[in-house]
């Protein structure tokens, strides 16, 4: 039998989620017999390298034009895409910083932060603002199965993608210690 094959991509987030995924373990080796790591941390590339990938999974949320190009790349490769987080399925954390608007939020990042070591001025940088807005993957592509948590249980994570693997719409909870 033909294994799905699983990949996988960072956006913007910390490396909570890809630490989480290779929290598997030895269970990894039991993923193995279910599924064919594509681009993973297991694997160490940062994105699909082919089409017709099973299953693609997100980590992140969207904060810049880069983040949406491989969105976009990863749902056109993917037949079902998994938003893995709480970034990537809400904006999480770092959405928090959308209440006090780019202008702001730069200045307390580049001038007011006690641990900034810069000028103390904010770069002349039209990327930034735009940067600065987080946003879930699904307000740019179409998400199939959402895993939040900060970060997602291994198990948690192993459990999506052994369902997804037999062909079944895993049963997702909503709180990552709320999962078993
Ligand atoms: S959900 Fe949590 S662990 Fe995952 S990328 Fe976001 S902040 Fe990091």
């Amino acid at each position: 039998m033909t294994k799905p094959k699983v990949a996988s991509d960072w956006l913007a987030g910390c490396a909570g989620c890809h630490m989480s995924f290779l929290d598997m373990d030895e269970r990894i080796l039991e993923l193995l017999k279910l599924v064919e790591l594509r681009a993973t941390p297991i694997t160490d590339l940062k994105e699909p390298d082919e089409e017709g990938v099973d299953v693609g999974i997100l980590e992140g949320g969207i904060s810049n034009t880069y983040n949406i190009e491989v969105a976009e790349k990863m749902r056109s490769r993917c037949k079902i895409l998994v938003a893995l987080g709480d970034c990537a399925v809400f904006g999480g954390v770092p959405a928090m910083r959308n209440f006090a608007g780019a202008d702001e939020a730069l200045q307390r990042a580049y001038v007011e932060a006690e641990s900034n070591d810069a000028s103390g001025m904010v770069p002349n940088d039209p990327e930034l603002s735009t940067a600065v807005h987080v946003a879930p993957v699904s307000d740019y592509v179409k998400v199939d199965i959402a895993l939040p948590g900060c970060a997602p249980s291994a198990d948690a994570i192993f459990e999506v993608l052994a369902s997804l693997a037999q062909g079944k719409i895993p049963e997702v909870k909503g709180e990552l210690n709320d999962w078993h």
